[in-house]
């Protein structure tokens, strides 16, 4: 086993190297500009990009033309949500969220509020879980888009996108759900879930950063998004911008391998994230379980020790473990976690919450590893305080 080990894996993934090694000749040998059809350069770029195409939209049970290849789910979220308001060419729209959604998703609201669009920011139970009946009374007859993730990348827990959906749909607006958890780590089915849009982050799935992709319903009512990025009309005119060819062959094999592997891989993770908890609650029952106890991510642990400031165990850890938490000292805003503040979860309790994110490379050695030295660690800062 070799020092540090990564269990942050909700904010990043490393590069499969499967993945890694079918992008290599991209950057090199087949290096051309997919817009470039007229040579073989660009021909063969082109139809690899259409080879991906496929294996993302495999991956949720979508069909190829169904899938928008953006620079990050952050830009897959902004497209969606943004694209769809101002598509509609009305003022005075109205979109409903949640309290723990991604900044991307609850920024890109925002923006539309300033424009003179109104939000409706649905609170959540201390699982992270949205009422649905708080959902069904939140629509307005301007209500048109409604954006609710499907498994949160703090505390994991994973949202009923299919009762979602259908009271959505019910009500006559369109569903965006934020993939970027979700895709290659639990079954997804967008037609069964019923989504309209939805995001997609590569480098959540053991590719690339820099890459992502949007779903886009195709099947009548047909959705109209305006594009946030004008120029050359790569994307069917919806994003422009000379693709990121070796990051999309990337993406593309990553959602294959994730296919692949998910039942197995699922399986193997949970029971580490599993050995985690139970070891820690063994040295420590009174351990809190931040999130849901069932419906959450395979990888997710989300916890806090009491009475143990999780900057020291941080820094206790810097060059051993990478962990994260919803403290304010870690977070880019240094503001404490708005996953966990809407959750209830009491300020000392969020002061003292830590992340573990549990991924393809993690081995038992190491997550046995983590749970000892974590167990150390917190009884040499007990006995400190
Ligand atoms: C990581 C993440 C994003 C942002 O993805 P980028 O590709 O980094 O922009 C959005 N939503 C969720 C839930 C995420 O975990």
């Amino acid at each position: 086993m070799q020092l540090p080990i990564y269990l942050d894996n909700h904010a990043t993934t490393p590069c499969d190297p499967q993945v890694m090694e079918v992008m290599q000749p991209f950057f090199t040998k087949f290096f051309g500009n997919p817009s470039s059809r007229h040579h073989v350069f660009g021909a063969q770029a082109g139809e690899a990009i259409e080879v991906a195409r496929e294996q993302v939209a495999s991956l949720i049970v979508a069909a190829p033309k169904e899938i928008v290849f953006t620079g990050c789910a952050t830009e897959s979220n902004n497209l969606a949500i943004r694209g769809l308001i101002e598509a509609s060419g009305k003022s005075h729209r109205h979109v409903i969220t949640a309290a723990t959604e991604h900044h991307s998703v609850l920024e890109s609201c925002k923006h539309l509020e300033r424009l003179g669009h109104q939000m409706t920011v649905l609170p959540v139970d201390r699982y992270g879980l949205v009422d649905l009946q708080k959902l069904q009374d939140a629509f307005r007859p301007e209500t048109i888009l409604v954006s609710i993730m499907m498994a949160n990348n703090e505390i994991g827990t994973i949202a009923p996108i299919a009762e979602m959906a259908a009271i959505t749909h019910e009500r006559g607006a369109l569903l965006h759900s934020d993939l970027a958890q979700a895709t290659g780590k639990i079954p997804i089915d967008v037609k069964k879930l019923g989504v309209d849009l939805a995001s997609i982050a590569a480098h959540k799935i053991y590719a690339p950063k820099g890459v992502g992709a949007l779903y886009i319903r195709s099947s009548v009512p047909s959705i109209r998004l305006s594009a946030q990025m004008l120029g050359g009309g790569q994307e069917r005119q919806m994003r422009s911008g000379t693709y990121n060819v070796p990051g999309i062959v990337g993406l593309g094999k990553a959602a294959q391998l994730c296919q692949e592997l998910m039942k197995d891989e699922a399986t193997r993770i949970e029971r580490l994230r599993n050995l985690l908890f139970n070891s820690i609650n063994e040295a420590l029952p009174e351990v809190v379980l931040n999130g849901h106890p069932t419906q959450r991510l395979p990888g997710n642990l989300n916890i806090s020790l009491p009475g143990i400031e999780s900057e020291k165990i941080l820094t206790a850890f810097r060059k051993e473990m990478a962990i994260s938490s919803g403290a304010a000292c870690t977070s880019a805003s240094s503001e404490p976690s708005h996953v966990l503040r809407a959750i209830g979860l009491q300020k000392e309790l969020i002061h003292c919450s830590l992340r573990f994110g549990i991924g393809r490379f993690n081995t038992e050695e190491e997550i046995i590893y983590a749970a000892k030295r974590l167990n150390e660690e917190r009884q040499r800062i007990w006995k400190q305080n």
